[in-house]
C-alpha cells in the first residue's frame, strides 16, 4: 500500500459569480490550479440573503460536468430542456453540459442559511459533445456508512470500500470514474480510504480541519482549503477535532484545456465555436435530450 501525503494547498479565495453570489473558490481560481479532470470546486454559504439572494441567472455552459451538493438551503435549477429540480438541503444536482445546456439556479429562500459546494467536472474530447444530461440526486438516494464509531461517510459518487464491504453511491460507470464522498469524522477519530492508484484525489474541509496521517507524521489542512494529496492506493484522515470533509477523486483526462468563462474545450477553435454556437442560438440546438442512469444498488 502507498499512503498518499498532502503535496500541495491551495487557500480559498473569496470571489462572486452568477448575479453577485458570494463564494469562497479554491481550485480553479486560474488555469494553474486545477487538478485533471477537477476544473474547479466553489463553496458557499451565508446567513446572509444579500450574499446569495440573486443567485444564478440563465446561463450556458459546454464541455463538461457541473455537479452542485447542498449542504443547507433551497435552490431551483431550471434548464432549457425543461428540467426543473429543487436541489434541498443533502441533496445532489449532477448536470453534464456536454455540447450545451443554459440553466439557471436560483434561491428559493430569502432568509437563513444557504451553503453548498460547487463542482466542475471536465469532459474527455470524445464525449464533450454529447447531449446535455441532468439528474437530480435526493438524499435519500445517497447511502450512508458508519464505518467505525465517530466517522460516517455519504458515497455521492463511485464507491466506498470499508471492511470487506463496498457501498456503491448513486453516480457510477462515468469515464472519470468520480469518487465523491462526504466525510464526517468526530474528535479523535481518524479512517483510512482506499483510492485507486492514479487517480487524481483532493480534499476540502468545509468545517472544520482535518489532518493527513503517515507513519507518526500529521499534516494538517484547515477549513476552506484544498488539500491535493500525491498518488497511492490509500489515504489516511484523522481528526483533532470534529470535521467536516470531501473528498474527490477522479481518473485523469490528460488533454489540453481550453477555456473561457463556462464553455471547457480542448482548443481555442472550439472556444470560438461555442461562443459563436451560444451567439446564434445554436449552443444546445438539435440533438435527442440525454439521460443519467442513476445506480441504484439492491
Ligand atoms: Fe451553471
Amino acid at each position: 500500500m502507498i499512503n498518499r501525503h498532502l503535496q500541495q494547498i491551495i487557500p480559498a479565495t473569496s470571489v462572486s459569480d452568477g448575479a453577485g453570489v458570494k463564494i469562497k473558490r479554491s481550485l480553479g481560481l486560474n488555469a494553474q490550479l486545477r487538478f485533471d479532470p477537477f476544473l474547479m470546486l466553489d463553496c458557499f454559504g451565508s446567513e446572509q440573503a444579500g450574499d446569495y439572494i440573486k443567485g444564478f441567472p440563465p446561463h450556458p455552459h459546454r464541455g463538461f460536468e457541473t455537479v452542485t451538493y447542498m449542504l443547507d438551503g433551497h435552490m431551483l435549477h431550471e434548464d432549457h430542456l425543461g428540467n426543473k429540480g429543487h436541489l434541498k438541503s443533502g441533496g445532489v444536482q449532477w448536470m453534464t453540459a456536454g455540447r450545451g445546456i443554459i440553466h439557471s439556479e436560483m434561491p428559493q429562500q430569502e432568509q437563513g442559511l444557504m451553503r453548498g459546494l460547487q463542482l466542475w467536472l471536465n469532459l474527455p474530447a470524445s464525449e464533450k459533445m454529447k447531449p446535455a444530461t441532468y439528474a437530480d440526486i435526493p438524499p435519500q438516494k445517497i447511502p450512508l456508512c458508519r464505518p467505525a464509531n465517530g466517522v460516517s461517510v455519504k458515497v455521492i459518487a463511485g464507491s466506498f470500500q470499508y471492511d470487506g464491504n463496498e457501498v456503491q453511491g448513486p453516480i457510477l460507470g462515468l469515464s472519470t470514474e468520480p469518487q465523491f464522498y462526504d466525510i464526517r469524522l468526530q474528535a479523535g477519530t481518524e479512517l483510512k480510504l482506499t483510492l485507486p492508484q492514479d487517480h487524481h484525489a483532493l480534499l476540502y474541509p468545509f468545517e472544520g480541519a482535518v489532518a493527513v496521517k503517515n507513519a507518526d507524521t500529521l499534516q494538517q489542512l484547515k477549513e476552506h482549503h484544498a488539500g491535493l494529496l500525491s498518488q497511492g492506493n490509500s489515504v489516511t484522515l484523522f481528526a483533532n477535532a470534529d470535521v467536516s470533509v470531501i473528498l474527490l477523486a477522479g481518473k485523469p483526462i490528460n488533454e489540453p484545456i481550453a477555456q473561457y468563462g463556462p464553455f471547457v474545450m480542448n482548443t481555442p477553435a472550439e472556444i470560438e465555436q461555442a461562443i459563436r454556437d451560444y451567439q446564434q442560438g445554436k449552443l444546445t440546438a438539435a440533438g435527442p435530450a440525454g439521460q443519467i442512469t442513476l445506480n441504484t444498488p439492491a
